[in-house]
Formats: structure tokens, sequence, C-alpha cells
């Protein structure tokens, strides 16, 4: 019985096919063995070069356009002591516009042009006393009073924002030792200077200029340490020899406005 199976398994067909599936075992090895060289080979090639990445740089913007307008203050570091806007003297009547503003400071001081100009006149009033008055660009002028000199520059100077073209003094009426600065535009209208002083516009349509031309109804009973010579009280003098002067009710008076020699 056992031979007769051994004899079975050891048939040549049984070889054969033996030998049939071992070979393709053996081809299928070698197929596997190759795509693995392949595959090994791949692997020992260079690596790709890496993609040259460009760096994404945004292009330089370009630098902002100088602003339209710029205006220093006349006098840096030193304050506004008297503002813009109806104002009644001890010694007058009625309220009137101040059509600057007062800057108090010692006087030689230096006054420096607000922006770039050129000089149009200098000369002395009886009112302003010494003044230059310089012309700007869009129309704008910018006049400076009370001086104690002007810095000698002639009509038609050309003057950069921040020259020194006059120094501060007490002359005209005057109270004390200050700058009178005005800010016109080019109807000849006083502006409110506080709102140009120290500030950049970068374009014209910034220029505050309507807010600038308002004047408001209150009017200030201006305080001062002394009154300038020549001038008179108006009225019946008072027990103390002060002027009987019209006092404002209510913050609010009819007033009559003189447009010239604040
Ligand atoms: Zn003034």
């Amino acid at each position: 019985m056992a031979s007769r199976v051994l004899a079975a398994t050891s048939s040549p067909y049984s070889r054969a096919a033996f030998a049939a599936v071992g070979g393709a075992i053996v081809i299928w090895g070698m197929i596997n063995a190759v795509s693995a060289v392949g595959a090994m080979n791949a692997g020992l090639q260079p690596p790709a070069p890496a993609p040259v990445v460009t760096p994404v740089t945004a292009p330089e913007p370009p630098p902002p356009p100088p602003p339209a307008f710029v205006f220093d203050a006349p006098l840096p570091g030193h304050v506004v002591n008297s503002p813009f806007g109806l104002r009644q003297m001890p010694w007058e009547e009625n309220g009137r516009l101040h059509e600057g503003v007062d800057i108090a400071a010692p006087a030689g001081a230096p006054v420096h042009v607000a922006t770039d100009g050129v000089i149009m006149r200098s000369g002395v009033s009886s009112t302003y006393g010494r003044f230059v008055e310089v012309g700007h660009k869009d129309g704008f002028h910018t006049f400076y009073a009370h001086l104690g000199r002007d810095a000698g520059l002639k009509r038609g100077t050309f003057v950069k924002r921040g020259t020194t073209v006059a120094y501060v003094g007490s002359s005209g009426r005057s109270t004390g030792s200050h700058l009178h600065f005005e800010l016109r535009n080019k109807a000849g209208k006083p502006l409110n200077p506080a709102l140009f002083m120290g500030k950049t516009f970068a374009e014209k349509d910034d220029l505050p200029l309507k807010a600038a031309a308002r004047v408001g109804r209150k009017v200030r009973l201006a305080q001062v340490s002394r009154w300038p010579e020549g001038v008179k009280a108006p009225g019946k003098m008072a027990a103390n020899g002060e002027g009987g002067v019209t006092r404002v009710k209510g913050g609010r008076v009819r007033v009559r406005i003189n447009v010239v020699d604040g």
C-alpha cells in the first residue's frame, strides 16, 4: 500500500508539474528582484533639484507723496493765550473779531514763517505795530504783528517753512510782549490759525476751511495786564478809575465787527 503511494507521487507528470510550478515561482521571484533593484536604483538617483523659489517680496511701495500743506506754529513751544473769535477789550464798547491768535513769548524770540512762502510786505501800523506779511500757495497769507523787529527780508524773498522772518516784541497797540498771528484765505477772509498750526494736510480737500472761517457768537472779554499807551477808556470813568465798559451779558452781545485793525 505504501509503495503504491510512493509510486504515485514519483510519477513523471507530478515532477514536471512541480518543476513547472517551481519555475514559475523562480521567474516571479526574479521579476520581483528586478523590480526591487529598479526601485533601489531609483532611490539612488540624485534628488531632483528643489524648485528655485524666488522669495515673494512685495514691490517697494512708492514713498507717499509729501503732504500738500504743512503749517508750523510760528513760535514753537509757546501757547496761544488769546484765541481767534469775538473779543472785547476792556477799553472798547463793543466786541469785535480778533482775526488771529495771540501767542505770548519773550521779546526777541524768533518768529518762524508757518509754511513756505514769499515775503509780501513789512512795515509799521499804529495798531499792529511792526508787522510782516507772507504770501503762500493757493492764496493763503500769514501775518505776524507787534514785532520787535523783522528779519530784514526784502519783499519777494522766498522763505522756507521755519525761516525766521521776525522777532517778538510789543509794538503798536499791545498789552505785553506777544505775537499776533493771522492766517487768511485767498479772499482775505481771516481763518482760525489754531486749526492749522502744527498740522499737515495730505490734500487740499483736507483743509478745514469752513470750520476755520466760522466765528462763534460768544464774545470773550479780554483780560489785560496793562492798557496800551494812548488808549482811553470809553464812557464815564468808574470809581476805581477804569473805564465805563459795556459788559457782555450772558456771553452774548450784539456787536459791530470791525474787520481791520484788531
Ligand atoms: Zn492779536
